[in-house]
């Protein structure tokens, strides 16, 4: 545990559900694990004892990558952990792919409704029948224009253009729409929706106030975190300072809530959490103003500064998104001007 996780509480110690295994968390709230072919190697799932159109069922919240294992997992959990009850409904708070990934093949398996964000549905839907989605030439072109134009890295980008639907091969055709605001009714229990921006088109949170327990998704996580990257979709956004608005809304909830995230631990501290965050950026913040203050920097070069180890491939895509949203966010308040270089390069100095 590092210097900043102590600060947390963990109201559950050391325990782990095992994979097809689920945990109670809270009355009628059900913790379970899938794993991730990535260094970030699992992912946390919710099951909800729920009632619908007076039907005794679970709901489920994110669903966990397209791949054997996964389905597998799961359907040890229908045989061992349902009581016999089926799956009433699909949530899943943002398209990323481990959250996204069996949303059709769950709602198929149980004849259930998705529900997520439209931003979020129209954008799984888009990014999975496209083949360019993270990656291919666009991606290439975004990223060379932040100064990494390093020949192997450029080829491996350009070549990888399968990226979001390998993990979202489908993505199910209709949808209910979650708002920011919206209380869900689960097991006669409200639930309320908190959008969150900067990490996912529109990431729904969900927090249950008579249970004292927030299903915090990727926005909040105890030691990581949460990636906040610009994307060559939208080239200009301003990510960071969309998220750090999200999160800092979050400390309207009350400070012994019990944080259900989506890697990592169940934890309390969400005031502290949200503010250990805010700090974090704040230290890259005054890096990148540093560095840019002895001379112009593209976010490339910046890579160094604000991750202080070597990355791989995969690492570097994701890095170059964040390191350019550190920029962006220093750009957009006017603390830093940007120019393009004759070398098709923007670099960023102080303002
Ligand atoms: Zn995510």
């Amino acid at each position: 545990m590092n210097e900043l996780e102590q600060q947390l509480g963990y109201p559950l110690a050391d325990a782990l559900p095992a994979l097809g295994t689920t945990l109670t968390v809270a009355p009628g709230v059900r913790w379970l694990r899938m794993d991730l072919p990535f260094q970030l190697n699992h992912i946390n799932l919710w099951l909800l004892r729920d009632v619908q159109d007076g039907v005794q069922g679970w709901s489920i919240v994110d669903c966990g990558i397209t791949n054997d294992a996964t389905r597998a997992a799961w359907e040890q959990i229908f045989a061992n952990e349902l009581q016999g009850l089926p799956v009433l409904r699909v949530i899943v708070t943002h398209m990323h792919p481990d959250h996204m990934g069996l949303a059709h093949w769950l709602t198929e398996r149980w004849k259930v409704r998705l529900w997520i964000s439209a931003t979020d549905f129209n954008t799984a839907r888009l990014a999975s029948s496209a083949t360019t989605s993270f990656g291919g030439e666009g991606t290439a072109r975004f990223m060379a224009s932040h100064g990494l134009i390093d020949p192997e890295a450029q080829a491996k980008i350009k070549a990888r253009t399968n990226y979001y639907a390998s993990m979202v091969p489908q993505v199910p055709t209709s949808y209910r729409r979650l708002l920011d605001g919206d209380v869900l009714s689960i097991d006669g229990k409200a639930w309320r929706c908190h959008a969150g921006y900067g990490h996912a088109p529109e990431h729904m949170s969900l927090h249950c106030a008579e249970l004292g327990v927030l299903i915090s998704g990727d926005m909040v996580l105890p030691r990581i975190s949460t990636n906040v990257s610009v994307h060559e979709v939208e080239p200009e956004s301003n990510p960071l300072v969309l998220y750090l608005d999200s999160i800092k809304r979050m400390k309207a909830l009350p400070e012994d809530t019990l944080v259900l995230p989506s890697h990592g631990r169940p934890f309390t501290g969400l005031h502290t959490r949200v503010e250990q965050l805010v700090a974090h950026h704040d230290e890259r913040f005054a890096e990148v103003l540093a560095a840019c203050a002895v001379a112009p920097q593209h976010a490339a070069d910046l890579l160094m500064v604000l991750f202080k180890r070597k990355l791989d491939l995969h690492q570097t895509t994701f890095a170059m998104g964040e390191s350019v949203a550190h920029l962006h966010a220093l750009w957009l308040a006017g603390r830093l001007v940007r120019q393009l270089g004759k070398d098709g390069i923007y670099r960023f100095s102080a303002a």
